[in-house]
């Protein structure tokens, strides 16, 4: 391993932490007001009255409810690999060849000023995969107010509308970070938030380690998060695709989109 921090953080961490994000989110503003019930590898915050009142202009789910899912419960051996932050020219490209070269269907969490601007990059090459929204401009929610949330949210599903041609349904906020005013603006335009169970570390490990590390922590339903942009450090992920796909195969895991892990793992139940 590089450096000397410690190794990659307990299952039971992430948990902890995800249920204390939401939490924040619960207890902040804008109506999110209700802390339902944790569930699983989920948890469903329950709007206020505004929220549960309020139609979007791209329809409210329920009533008022977000559903925020960091991993998905099932003995099916599915997982996910989602890839942040893109598109741009520098690795998702890269990133693209790979998942072509192997059949895998991945998702990205794409940003609406990158994908207006970099549409080509990505242009035809989507069929098997799947587009979720990043915000507009990658902006932390949690200081972002009731209107900023809803225009960061909203610019980047116009955006993948127009683009992708397909509705995006699922939602990463930047860095994790969701508020109250967010929080609500998701529930209102529709989407379920997608956070992570497990995290590519590449300024810590090299792409052997990351490898290693992939196969040895992948557990059914894990939802993998890396970037297909970013700093040189990316590539340590990018470059161990290959071998992280052969060898998770090899150990019988199938690859699936975040809708479609979600949709097969509840068909098991
Ligand atoms: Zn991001």
């Amino acid at each position: 391993m590089k450096g000397d921090r410690a190794g990659p953080r307990s299952r039971r961490g992430l948990l902890r932490d995800a249920a204390l994000l939401a939490l924040g989110a619960g207890i902040g503003t804008a109506g999110v007001g209700e802390l339902a019930d944790l569930t699983g590898r989920r948890l469903v915050l329950r709007g206020g009255a505004a929220a549960a009142t309020s139609a979007g202009p791209h329809g409210v789910r329920g009533r008022g409810e977000l559903v925020m899912t960091w991993e998905v419960k099932t003995e099916l051996p599915l997982v996910a690999l989602t890839f942040d932050d893109g598109p741009r020219p520098q690795w998702t490209t890269r990133v693209l060849d790979v998942l072509d070269e192997f059949a895998v269907p991945a998702t990205f969490f794409v940003v609406g000023r990158r994908l207006r601007k970099y549409a080509s990059v990505i242009d035809g090459r989507l069929d098997r995969h799947e587009i979720g929204n990043h915000t507009w401009n990658h902006l932390d929610l949690a200081r972002r107010n009731d209107v900023q949330s809803r225009d960061d949210l909203a610019r980047a599903h116009e955006a993948i509308v127009d683009i992708v041609g397909v509705p995006p349904v699922l939602f990463r906020p930047p860095y994790g970070h969701i508020g109250g005013a967010a929080a609500q603006a998701a529930a209102e335009l529709g989407y379920q938030v997608i956070l992570w169970s497990r995290k590519m570390c590449e300024a810590r490990y090299t792409t052997r380690e990351q490898v290693a590390a992939v196969l040895r922590q992948t557990t059914p339903g894990a939802i993998w998060l890396a970037h297909d942009t970013g700093a040189k450090d990316r590539l340590v992920s990018i470059r161990g695709l290959p071998a992280m796909i052969t060898g998770l195969r090899e150990r019988g895991f199938e690859f699936v989109t975040v809708s479609h892990l979600m949709a097969k793992a509840e068909l098991a139940v």
